[in-house]
């Protein structure tokens, strides 16, 4: 890292936040605005951590995880970003099925999948309420015993068609399986249920300039480029972080960094008792993801096929398959121009969830060979629905896990954080070390766009109350 990333640094902050994604994005803004002093870095050339985007010669940009989030964000951007952000999220109403079992189309709300569950699947009414208000009443204090499998088994008994319209999207947004807690479910299924699908008008590229230029205006002092490479512990409590060997003192440190990696390698297990520890080292990660970025050449045109495209081959809802390297189950994101008003291009974005250890496993030949495969069968598919696509391309690229871990330092490429056990460890770091606290993608239901910025706001105001009663404590004794 270049020195001179650190220049005119102070040697204290009230705060430094370690990462840039939309937790760490958002918890720095609250925290600037309660009126503490900032300091935000982020070890990678550009903010925004996962909620990124790239360009590619032939005017391409493509989105990375701008697909699809809840409702919720409009309310939160408002609340802890600005009118402006909160008013270019708009929805997305072509949301389309494509498998074995079904093909469909829905705007995926409340009352549409309540009228297609009749209508297509035969299932009564009054199951279908119950159900949709057993989801949305579950929350984080409820029973955690029962498994998504087993909700689905009480209301929609060896239905698996079912299941699969009910949890195939939520397992590519968030990357669970039918055997994590039904709450897990319950919750994020029923925030998309309240009003749909919603997406970031403008790009990605437009939102992280706009919370970029919120952070800059409420006196946050924002580093790129800037890896932690530990966060500072003595007499058990947090000192400071340690950016290219110098040591930054602070009361709190926020990190947005993986939270295995957070307690691992920023901060040791030797600081936590051995309980503690032994809970941190069983969290278990999420899976990670793969892309295909389809970039259409400059005067071509698609048709309107859908906004979100959720395809897939196989003859059943199977967690593991979608994780599979061969296989058929894959989200195809539709970038019409409208994505960014004033443009003219279109661009595609295939999703699916993968395996970290697959791709890790391989030689740097395999690599190169699988990736290929990964981008033809891609194609393959994207066949069914735009016919001569490959003639209408002029840029293609996939990612990988790889990809992923270099680019947010992840381990294993997680890309939707950990499961559910991991939020109570998030939760707890600052018993354990005051000063020390975690937010990102955790159990589950902290993760995605909406999970991440709330998550990030809930932790912003614990972080805000540690540093005023600290100071409160030190002006008594003064
Ligand atoms: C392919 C894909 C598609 C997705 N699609 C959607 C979607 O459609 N809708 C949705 O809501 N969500 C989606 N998500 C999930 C969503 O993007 C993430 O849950 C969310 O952006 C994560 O935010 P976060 O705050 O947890 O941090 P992250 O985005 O994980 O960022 C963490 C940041 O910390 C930085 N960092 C790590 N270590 C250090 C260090 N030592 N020093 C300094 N900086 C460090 C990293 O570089 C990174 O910038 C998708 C994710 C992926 C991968």
């Amino acid at each position: 890292m270049a020195q001179d990333r650190l220049k005119n640094i102070r040697d204290h902050y009230d705060i430094v936040v370690i990462g840039s994604g939309l937790a760490g994005l958002t918890g720095a803004n609250v925290l600037a605005k309660c009126g503490h002093s900032v300091l935000l870095l982020e070890q990678h050339h550009n903010f925004g951590g996962l909620a990124t985007w790239f360009r590619r010669k032939g005017g391409h940009i493509f989105d990375v995880s701008l697909h699809g989030f809840p409702v919720g964000m409009i309310k939160s951007c408002r609340k802890y970003w600005t009118r402006e952000i909160a008013d270019s999220i708009v929805q997305l109403k072509g949301i389309r099925f494509d498998n074995p079992q079904f093909q469909l189309e829905t705007t995926y709300e409340r009352a549409d999948f309540t009228s297609l569950l009749i209508e297509r699947f035969g299932i009564a009414r009054e199951t279908i309420e119950r159900f949709f208000d057993t989801a949305r009443a579950m929350d984080f204090y409820d029973d955690q015993s029962m498994t998504t499998r087993q909700l689905f088994e009480q209301f929609f008994p060896n239905r698996s068609d079912v299941a699969r319209l009910l949890m195939e999207p939520i397992t590519y947004a968030n990357g669970s399986t039918l055997d994590e807690p039904a709450i897990t479910y319950g919750i994020v299924f029923s925030n998309f249920m309240s009003k749909g699908v919603y997406i970031f008008r403008g790009g990605t590229d437009k939102l992280i300039g706009l919370m970029k230029a919120e952070l800059q205006r409420n006196g946050v002092d924002l580093r790129s480029s800037c890896p932690i490479e530990r966060i500072v512990v003595d007499k058990g409590r947090v000192k400071g972080v340690i950016a290219n060997g110098r040591h930054i003192t602070c009361k709190a440190v926020f990190s947005n960094a993986n939270l295995k990696r957070t307690v691992r390698d920023l901060v040791g297990y030797e600081h936590f008792d051995d309980k503690f520890a032994e809970a941190a080292q069983a969290v278990r990660l999420n899976n990670s993801s793969c892309q295909v970025y389809m970039g259409i050449r400059k005067g071509e045109t698609i048709d309107y096929i859908g906004d979100l495209l959720f395809t897939s081959t196989a003859p059943r809802f199977d967690s593991k398959a979608m994780r599979a390297m061969d296989t058929t189950s894959r989200t195809f994101s539709m970038y019409y121009p409208d994505t960014r008003p004033g443009s003219d291009r279109y661009s595609i974005v295939s999703s699916s969830n993968a395996n970290y250890d697959d791709w890790a496993s391989l030689t740097d030949e395999e690599y190169q060979e699988a990736k290929r495969r990964l981008i033809a069968n891609t194609l393959d598919s994207l066949e069914k629905y735009i016919p001569n696509i490959r003639d209408k391309l002029d840029h293609v690229e996939a990612s990988t896990p790889k990809t992923f871990e270099h680019y947010t330092q992840h381990i294993a490429g997680a890309t939707f954080g950990t499961k559910f056990e991991g939020l109570a460890v998030s939760m707890d770091l600052s018993k354990q070390v005051p000063g020390l606290f975690h937010a990102g993608s955790v159990g589950i239901i902290m993760s995605g766009w909406l999970g991440a910025i709330n998550y990030g706001v809930i932790v912003a105001n614990e972080v805000d109350g540690f540093v005023s009663s600290a100071a409160e404590v030190g002006e008594a004794m003064a």
